[in-house]
C-alpha cells in the first residue's frame, strides 16, 4: 500500500478526497532556466498556493497533476507549493508533445527504458518520483500519438502505476482508439483514465469505453467552451444511476499556473469563473446530489475510484476483483509462487556456477540491463555468465546473490513482473564482502508451460 507524492510516499488512506486531473504547473519546456529574468518563482508559487489552499478549504485533500517534462514540469515548485499548501500532489511522467528527439532517435522500448527513471529514481536530480503517467491523442492516432500510447502503456505494465490519456471524446471519439491501443498492449483496463471523456454527451461512446473496462475523466468541470456545468452534471448523474460510478473520477482540468494564461487567454480558451479547483465541491457535488446521486457514489468517484488507482501496488483488474483463477484457468496465488522460486533459481544457479540450467530460466530473447551493460538474448546471457564464473566473480564458493523483500504482480495469463531487493557478496569461503546493493526490476512470461524472466533491470543502490 502507499501512494508516491512530490513530498514522499504517503499512506493510501490518507489521500482522501482527490482530484485527478489539475495543472499545477505548466511552462514552456527550458524558458525560465534560459531567460530567469523573465520568471518570478516566488509569485508563481504563491498564486499556485492560492489555489491548493483555496481547494483544501473546500475538502480537497489531494491533487493529481499530469503534466510531463514536455509541458515544462517542474516538481520541486509543485512540492514547495505542495508543502506549503498542506495539499499532496502527485506528479507525473509520459509525454504530450512528444520531442523530436524521442521520435527521431529512440525505439518505443527505448524511451520507456528513459522515462522509468522518474519513477524508479526520481525526476533529474530533485529524488522527487512520479506517481501517474501521462499520454495523448488528438483527432486520429497518428504515428506520435501512438508511440506515446505504446511507451506509456509499456510504463504502466512495467510499474504498476496508473495512466490518463488526454483524448479528444467530442466529435472524435479518440478515447476508443487509446483503448485499443492499451487493449493491444495487454494493459489492465482498470489501472487506465480515459481522460476528457466529459466532454462528450453522447452515451453510447461513454458506455462502449466503461463496458471494456476503463475509468473515465469527467475531468473538465468548469472549462466552458465544450460544455456546460449542468450539461457535465446530467451526463455524470445518469451514469451512476446506471451503476458505474466505480469507474468515474471527477475534476477541472485546472491551470494553477501557465505563462501563457493571461486573463485574455484564459476567457477565450473556455475559463470562466468556475474553472478553479473549488468547482467540484462547491458546486458539482451538491447539483450531483439534486439529482438523486447518493453520498456512496460521490465517495466512490472523488476518493475509492483515485485511492484504487493510485495506489503502488494495486492488483490487476482479476486480483481487484478477488478472483484467484486468471483468465486461462490456472491459479494465481500458484503463479505467483512459481516466479517466486524462478527468482530464487536464478540467484542460486548462478552461484552455484551452473550457468546451462540457469540460462534455460531466461526467455530466448531476454535482456538483462544493469545499466552499464545489456545482454541480450538468452545466447549471450549465457556466455557472460560463463564469463563470470571463469573470472572467479560468481560461481561456487566465490559469491551469494541474496534476493529478498519480493513483491510479484501477476498481470495476466502469460505476464508478471517482480521487484526484489539483492545483495551481492562476494569472496564468501575467504573474505564475505558485499560489492552491491539494490534492486531487481524483473518481467515474467509464460510460455510452454513454465514462467521464464523476460527482462530484468539492475539498480543500484
Ligand atoms: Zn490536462
Amino acid at each position: 500500500m502507499g501512494v508516491q507524492t512530490a513530498t514522499g510516499l504517503i499512506e493510501t488512506d490518507a489521500l482522501g478526497f482527490t482530484l485527478m486531473h489539475e495543472h499545477v504547473f505548466t511552462s514552456t519546456p527550458g524558458l525560465k532556466e534560459a531567460y530567469p529574468q523573465i520568471f518570478d518563482r516566488a509569485a508563481v508559487i504563491d498564486q499556485i498556493v492560492g489555489y491548493l489552499t483555496d481547494a483544501k478549504e473546500h475538502g480537497v485533500s489531494t491533487v493529481v497533476e499530469p503534466t510531463p517534462f514536455d509541458m515544462g514540469r517542474d516538481v520541486e515548485i509543485v512540492a514547495e507549493a505542495s508543502r506549503r499548501s498542506g495539499v499532496n500532489v502527485v506528479v507525473s511522467t509520459g509525454f504530450f508533445d512528444v520531442p523530436k528527439y524521442f521520435l527521431a532517435t529512440k525505439s518505443v522500448d527505448e524511451a520507456v527504458d528513459i522515462l522509468e527513471r522518474d519513477i524508479v529514481e526520481g525526476v533529474g536530480h530533485s529524488g522527487i518520483r512520479v506517481g501517474m503517467i501521462k499520454a495523448r491523442i488528438e483527432e486520429s492516432l497518428n504515428g506520435e500519438y501512438e508511440y506515446a500510447l505504446r511507451v506509456c502503456a509499456r510504463l504502466q505494465r512495467r510499474s504498476g502505476l496508473p495512466v490518463t490519456v488526454h483524448t479528444s471524446s467530442s466529435p472524435h471519439r479518440t478515447g476508443e482508439l487509446a483503448c485499443s491501443v492499451f487493449e493491444e498492449e495487454g494493459v489492465d483496463p482498470g489501472r487506465v483514465v480515459i481522460g476528457h471523456a466529459g466532454d462528450s454527451t453522447n452515451l453510447q461512446y461513454l458506455h462502449g469505453i466503461l463496458d471494456r473496462g476503463f475509468v473515465i475523466g469527467m475531468d473538465r468541470f468548469g472549462l466552458g467552451t465544450l460544455l456546460s456545468i449542468d450539461e457535465r452534471v446530467g451526463v455524470v448523474a445518469s451514469l451512476c444511476e446506471e451503476g458505474y460510478a466505480g469507474q468515474m473520477i471527477l475534476s477541472h482540468d485546472c491551470p494553477c499556473y501557465a505563462e501563457i494564461l493571461t486573463p485574455e487567454v484564459f476567457a477565450s480558451i473556455g475559463g470562466g469563473e468556475s474553472w478553479k479547483l473549488t468547482t467540484v465541491p462547491e458546486v458539482v457535488l451538491p447539483a450531483l446530489r439534486a439529482a438523486g446521486v447518493a453520498d456512496k457514489a460521490i465517495d466512490e468517484m472523488t476518493r475509492e475510484v483515485p485511492a484504487r488507482l493510485l495506489d503502488r501496488e494495486a492488483r490487476s483488474g482479476s486480483r481487484l476483483r478477488g478472483e484467484s483463477v486468471t483468465a486461462g484457468g490456472r491459479n494465481v496465488v500458484a503463479d505467483e509462487l512459481a516466479i517466486r522460486n524462478l527468482i530464487s533459481g536464478l540467484a542460486q544457479l548462478a552461484d552455484d556456477g551452473e550457468v546451462e540450467e540457469y540460462a534455460e530460466l531466461v526467455e530466448e530473447g531476454a535482456v538483462i540491463d544493469t545499466g552499464n551493460s545489456q545482454r541480450r538474448g538468452r545466447a549471450q546471457i549465457l556466455e557472460v555468465a560463463r564469463d563470470r564464473v571463469k573470472s572467479g566473480m560468481s560461481g561456487r564458493g566465490t559469491s551469494r546473490h541474496v534476493v529478498t523483500t519480493t513483491t510479484v504482480r501477476v498481470v495476466d495469463d502469460t505476464s508478471a513482473t517482480a521487484r526484489s531487493y539483492f545483495l551481492f557478496i562476494r569472496d564468501t569461503t575467504t573474505n564475505p564482502t558485499v560489492q552491491y546493493v539494490g534492486r531487481y526490476h524483473d518481467e515474467f512470461r509464460y510460455a510452454d508451460g513454465s514462467w521464464r524472466l523476460a527482462r530484468r533491470k539492475v539498480h543500484v543502490g
